[in-house]
């Protein structure tokens, strides 16, 4: 038998009302902030990827699904929506649609990673993009966005961490400042982060390894390394949070892998004990220099995404409200075809309805209605197609009533 690939999942009918009520709120969010959904294929060069995530990353190094196609162009699957979405913002020219460009996207990405649990190498990310925009205002509307769509999925217990990462002319000096401190540690930082202090010590700050961890905690703190432009950046974002009244914390050491993030980061993290030591649900932030990395104009841009199975994950107590407005029964083969015309005009008039095609015994088909979760059943019986009527049964009350089939079919 064929299955599907390891790490990959069907979703199947009994799970695709959870998915279609979060997609649902997040539309109705993003409509709310007015941003329009974009739709980019899933294959796109390898290269996009090289360029737009880095070279360097564990994505593109050992994550990717990446083969040739039949003109040996190197092709990969998206492990990740932003350089997708770059390449279309430069390629469609959609930085003339000025001032600022909002995008929005839902998805499947792919990323070749060691199985574990909830852990998909098919996975779905929903996020958005925020083209043009320097001021801290987009930064404060991302945030309200996020916690808009927290709210309506009635998430509870979630915290932003919000901080500050300097720009290209700040950061060197934190840089620098952090791998002097964390020289003086050398001995007792994992072996990744020893192999790292040089190139990337930022990294150091997000290593999971406990020593790594304990050390970090008293570490130079970003804040007092910042310029001026990026300090009153963060300061009128903070200004702006507190407006919206989200409960958030100011944490120094969220620092996002990549390189080209500038001043704002932020993730969300659930803290009612549901996600485990994991409870990361989201992170974003801004950035610069992808855009022209990947041949477009200076812009900067403000973004973030979601993973949909983790967050589905915290939806799970969701009732399954699957229904169908009628289920027609035919009682014998004579009454199959007015079933039909029944049904067809029902359904014409806008309502949700089936029909058992086994024309079984009535016990049998009442059962298959209930499971359907159908609001009322129509009865077709020998008597009721001579006196062209058919018997109505709401579900809920088992009240009974006849009406005539020449109203329903008009
Ligand atoms: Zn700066
Ligand atoms: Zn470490």
């Amino acid at each position: 038998m064929l299955k599907t690939i390891a790490g990959m999942k069907d979703i199947l009918p009994s799970e695709i009302s959870q998915w279609h009520y979060v997609e649902k709120i997040c539309m109705e969010v993003f409509k709310n902030f007015n941003y329009k959904e974009i739709r980019t294929p899933i294959l796109e060069m390898t290269a996009l990827f090289k360029r737009g995530v880095g070279e360097t990353t564990d994505i593109v190094e050992k994550e990717m699904y990446t083969f040739e196609d039949r003109d040996k162009t190197s092709l990969s699957l998206r492990p990740e929506g932003t350089a997708p979405v770059v390449r279309a913002y430069i390629q469609n020219k959609l930085f003339n649609d000025q001032p600022v460009t909002k995008l929005y996207y839902m998805g499947e990405m792919y990323r070749h990673e060691r199985p574990q649990k909830g852990r998909y190498r098919a996975f779905h990310q929903i996020g958005a993009e925020y083209f043009g925009a320097t001021s801290p205002l987009a930064d404060a509307e991302i945030i309200s966005l996020i916690s808009e769509i927290l709210n309506r999925l009635d998430i509870k217990s979630y915290v932003f961490y919000i901080n500050t990462i300097g720009c290209q002319e700040c950061r060197p000096k934190y840089k620098e400042a952090l791998k002097n401190y964390f020289s003086n540690h050398f001995d007792n930082l994992c072996e990744h982060c020893q192999k790292r202090l040089d190139t990337n010590p930022l990294r150091v700050l997000d290593c999971k390894n406990s020593k790594c961890k304990e050390i970090a905690e008293s570490s130079p703190i970003i804040i007092d390394y910042v310029c001026d432009t990026c300090k009153t950046h963060h300061e009128e974002l903070i200004k702006l949070v507190d407006f919206i009244k989200i409960p958030y914390k100011i944490d120094y050491r969220i620092v996002r892998g990549l390189d080209y993030y500038v001043r704002t980061t932020f993730e969300v993290k659930e803290e009612g004990g549901i996600l485990g030591a994991q409870n990361t649900i989201l992170g974003g932030g801004r950035y610069n220099g992808l855009v022209s990395q990947l041949d477009g104009p200076e812009t900067e841009a403000i973004g973030f995404a979601i993973g949909v199975e983790r967050l589905l994950y915290l939806l799970e107590n969701i009732s399954n409200s699957e229904y169908i407005d009628y289920v027609v029964i035919p009682l014998g083969k004579e009454q199959i075809d007015m079933a039909f015309k029944i049904a067809t005009s029902l359904r014409i008039k806008g309502f949700s309805v089936d029909i058992d095609p086994r024309s079984g015994s009535l016990k049998s088909q009442m059962r298959w209605a209930n499971k359907l979760g159908a609001k009322s059943v129509i009865l077709i019986g020998e008597n009721e197609l001579k006196n062209s009527s058919y018997i109505e049964k709401n579900m809920e009350t088992s009240e009974q009533k006849v009406c005539s089939i020449n109203d329903v079919l008009n």
